[in-house]
């Protein structure tokens, strides 16, 4: 797991702060489900023969002998629990989800064994339609987070489940006459999933693959007109993209369309978000037979992209704007109640009173090592025999002079000073 400190989840907060904007103006609805589950829902829902099942899972025994795995993704976890509660029953659902997945990986940058993704999910409708209201979607938030000029969309079909098994048996065919110069891998998967050997990072294997037959001749007309008008959905839109016909997923469950949006600002993890059509999951997974469609994007990944790219904005990367200085005796409890009246009215500012009293100047320094943009300075000083109170604003992204306003218009000021810069 990647440790995130401080500094870095005011990225994250901004992250999530746009995605859940642009969920909810989608009309999406927040669905949970655990972490752990049983083994076999990953197995009967990604594949037995997948990276993801065979190599990268954390599985256990629990003190039941049940066997349960974390969870590597959240489309197993988030259709069951969707069936289970009956809310697939005969309706159309717009859900979206975010939470921690797991998976044995050789960590890297961009790469962890604990990672976050959003997902979203839509259930029960079969046309194009929601494929496209669905990149729509993710297209939101890439102009959002000021990402859109450096993603791109690659789109694939790879037809119904029918389609495929004829495909697969055409490609066990083909390689079972290279099999003598297919690896290990190859040679285990031709049979058992012949579709991945596409997948094969082996040079040797790709240079065979070449002469394969191609899976867009095995696609069927029904995959091929639904296609066809995804594709015109989104050109109508403006949402540009590219066919990729070797574009396969890691995951079995996918049908007709599937996509990636890859980015050149991360380096080798190109991938940000990856989904397409999962029509046949809910009833293989004993629901009734339920269409559905949906994606997930790596959070790290677009934390790292936004960094890297320097498009986090100023206001998001700053957690504190006000630090509350209180110089002399007694002041602890009038100051406590100044930052609740300044929380109060300014909502959304990052309000600090300062702890532990000592001299103005170590106290400033405290405040523009927070990085506050203002200082509210509570004083009181001896004049002749009584002690005055003083309250003083005082700018420290500027070298203007500190300004004395009275404990009325304190709060306007603040606003107004906040506002200003
Ligand atoms: P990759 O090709 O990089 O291994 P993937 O195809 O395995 O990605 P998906 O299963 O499609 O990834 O998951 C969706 C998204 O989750 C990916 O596009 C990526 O942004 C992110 N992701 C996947 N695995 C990891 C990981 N180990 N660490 C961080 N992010 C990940
Ligand atoms: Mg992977």
């Amino acid at each position: 797991m990647n440790d995130i400190l401080p500094g870095e989840s005011l990225t994250w907060q901004y992250v999530e702060g746009c995605f859940r904007s642009v969920v909810k103006s989608f009309g999406y609805q927040e669905i949970r489900f655990p972490v752990l589950e049983q083994t076999q829902l990953f197995k009967r829902s990604i594949g037995e023969v997948t990276d993801i099942v065979e190599k990268e899972m954390y599985s256990f025994d629990d003190r039941n002998g049940d066997n349960l795995s974390l969870r590597p993704e959240g489309t197993a976890g988030c259709v069951r629990a969707a069936d289970q509660h009956g809310l697939l029953y005969n309706q159309q659902q717009r859900l979206w989800y975010q939470g921690p997945m797991f998976r044995h990986e050789r960590p890297q940058k961009g790469r962890y064994r604990q990672f976050h993704q959003f997902g979203v999910e839509a259930f029960g409708m079969p046309g194009p339609d929601i494929d496209v209201e669905v990149l729509q979607l993710a297209h939101q938030l890439w102009l959002k987070l000021g990402l859109l000029p450096h993603v791109q969309l690659e789109i694939n079909n790879i037809g119904s489940s029918e389609d495929r098994k004829r495909y697969a048996a055409a490609l066990t065919a083909f390689l079972e006459q290279h099999e003598a110069s297919l690896d290990e891998d190859a040679k285990r998967r031709m049979h058992s999933n012949p579709m991945r050997v596409l997948d094969s990072k082996n040079p040797q294997v790709q240079e065979i693959l070449a002469d394969a037959p191609a899976l867009a001749d095995y696609v069927s007309d029904d995959s091929v007109e639904h296609y066809q008008q995804l594709q015109a959905l989104l050109r109508g839109l403006g949402i540009e993209f590219r066919e990729n016909p070797r574009l396969v997923r890691g995951l079995d469950y996918y049908n007709n369309c599937v996509y990636e949006w890859t980015t050149e600002a991360l380096g080798a993890q190109g991938a940000v978000c990856g989904g397409g059509r999962y029509d046949g999951l809910v009833a293989q997974l004993g629901g009734r037979d339920t269409v559905a469609a949906g994606f997930a994007i790596g959070i790290e990944r677009l934390v790292l992209m936004l960094e890297s790219l320097d498009l986090v904005p100023e206001q998001a990367r700053r957690a504190i704007d006000v630090y509350l200085i209180m110089v002399g005796d007694n002041l602890t409890a009038q100051g406590l109640a100044l930052a609740a009246q300044l929380r109060q009215a300014l909502p959304d500012a990052g309000i600090v009173s300062h702890c532990g009293g000592g001299k103005y100047n170590s106290q400033v320094k405290k405040a523009f090592n927070a990085g506050a943009r203002l200082a509210v300075i509570l004083e009181r000083r001896d004049s002749g025999s009584e002690a005055v109170q003083h309250l003083r604003l005082r700018r420290l992204d500027s070298d203007d002079e500190a300004i004395t306003v009275e404990l009325a218009e304190v709060v306007d000021k603040v606003r107004e000073m906040l506002a200003a810069s």
